[in-house]
């Protein structure tokens, strides 16, 4: 699973521009932000005068569905004078809902969201992702498993790559606009090139995008720990424009669980990868999600999560108590009490606040390349290379990427303090 499934449904991203009348309202993974933003130029394209808000939705849980809608209601409310789009995975899974609510213009399905072509984005005359500090390329789209808690194959459909030279040709156009971080992401992006007829891979586009573009710093949104075959692990190892943080799709640390979630990787593939990726490059930060509270999981087996993040070395965790979504394999297993979901949420996130902790404390003292994602009241704010929330207490444009030294943890705000060297 990628953070696309059951990862990242707890964010929400506004955009908004300020001198057109079109915003976004995220929800979901990374992969949504991509199609929000290539909705939101085709619309300034075609009549930038109109008032639209986009809802791009998430289904992957049942919270996530719910926030969804909530958002849609929200947005028709705050905008009685807009046309209000709904699109992503809920528009499906609750198409008659929107469809029914007075206020919606239009539902777009995720096959006929705006795919990227250079000629929108000429026409627009805007830049993708002007507001951001990184840009999320969408590579891959779909999914062929079918792990037994997830919608997204339903949603999504099968697998779909983008042409390499397609990929290439975007990140020269971030680079050029002076994008300072690319994220390659994927609803399974380890499926990269399969459906290809002459197949390639992840590390074949990772190869291509460093020999052929000038992109300093890029990053791989979520992948499965099973699926790093040599050549990608030599390129995370090795080549230092690939930042050395990765998340992983984990979701249990018990091998039981990871069955019945019809996962492809054990716990013992997640502690040998990660320890075999800092014996090769110490400063690596890996991230993770969890999903506690699925049907079957045990005290037992829940505190073999727990151990994993230890043994595992995890330090960014995102934990989602389990929900059933319909028409899943999950949903006719006998359920755990919420109580008991809940609780081992709370549990494993206490156990991942000691885990960041200690990563910022292994940090302090260096020097690492950190990207500015804004300046509030003279306060920087951003990510250390290595993906570390930094604050520095000092004024400096964004987005940049500067040189921080760390000095110490702001218990207050759970972020490394730095100052610019
Ligand atoms: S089926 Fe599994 S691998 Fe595919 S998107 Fe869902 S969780 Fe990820």
């Amino acid at each position: 699973m990628t953070k696309n499934s059951q990862a990242q449904c707890d964010t929400e991203c506004n955009t908004a521009d300020q001198n057109t009348h079109v915003k976004t309202i995220t929800l979901g993974c990374r992969f949504n932000y991509y199609e929000s933003e290539l909705e939101r130029m085709r619309i300034l394209a075609e009549n930038p005068d109109q008032d639209v808000v986009i809802i791009n939705t998430c289904t992957v849980t049942h919270e996530a569905e719910r926030q969804s809608k909530q958002a849609v209601r929200k947005a028709i409310r705050e905008n009685p004078r807009a046309k209000v789009i709904v699109t992503g995975c809920a528009a499906k899974t609750s198409y008659e809902y929107f469809r029914d609510l007075d206020g919606v213009h239009k539902i777009v399905q995720n096959d006929e969201k705006t795919k990227f072509d250079a000629g929108t984005l000429q026409k627009s005359g805007r830049q993708l992702f002007e507001d951001r500090t990184r840009a999320f390329l969408q590579i891959q789209n779909g999914c062929n498993h079918h792990c037994s808690y997830c919608i997204i194959p339903y949603t999504r459909g099968k697998s779909q790559s983008l042409p390499i030279e397609f990929i290439v040709e975007q990140i020269k156009y971030f680079c050029s606009v002076g994008i300072n971080e690319i994220v390659l992401s994927g609803i399974d992006i380890m499926s990269y090139g399969d459906d290809f007829q002459d197949k390639k891979s992840l590390a074949d586009v990772m190869e291509t995008i460093i020999n052929q573009t000038e992109a300093q710093r890029l990053r791989i949104s979520s992948i499965d720990p099973n699926g790093i075959d040599d050549r990608l692990f030599a390129l995370i190892t090795q080549e230092k424009r690939i930042m050395p943080n990765l998340h992983l799709s984990i979701q249990s640390g018990d091998n039981d669980v990871l069955r019945k979630m019809r996962r492809r990787h054990t716990r013992e593939d997640v502690i040998d990868l990660c320890n075999r990726i800092l014996d090769a490059r110490s400063d690596f930060v890996f991230g993770s999600d969890f999903i506690v509270g699925f049907p079957s999981e045990t005290d037992e087996c829940f505190g073999n999560t727990v151990k994993l993040v230890h043994e595992a070395h995890l330090s960014l965790l995102h934990v989602f108590p389990f929900s059933p979504r319909k028409n899943t394999v999950a949903a006719q297993m006998i359920q755990l009490p919420r109580t008991t979901i809940n609780s081992r949420a709370k549990i494993l996130r206490d156990v991942a606040q000691d885990a960041l902790s200690l990563a910022m404390t292994q940090n302090i003292g260096q020097t690492r390349s950190c990207i500015i994602e804004k300046c509030d009241d003279g306060v920087s704010v951003g990510k250390t290379d290595n993906y570390l929330p930094v604050k520095v207490k000092s004024r400096h444009d964004a987005p940049a990427v500067v040189p921080c030294k760390l000095l110490s943890i702001d218990d207050q705000d759970n972020v490394l303090l730095g100052e610019f060297v």
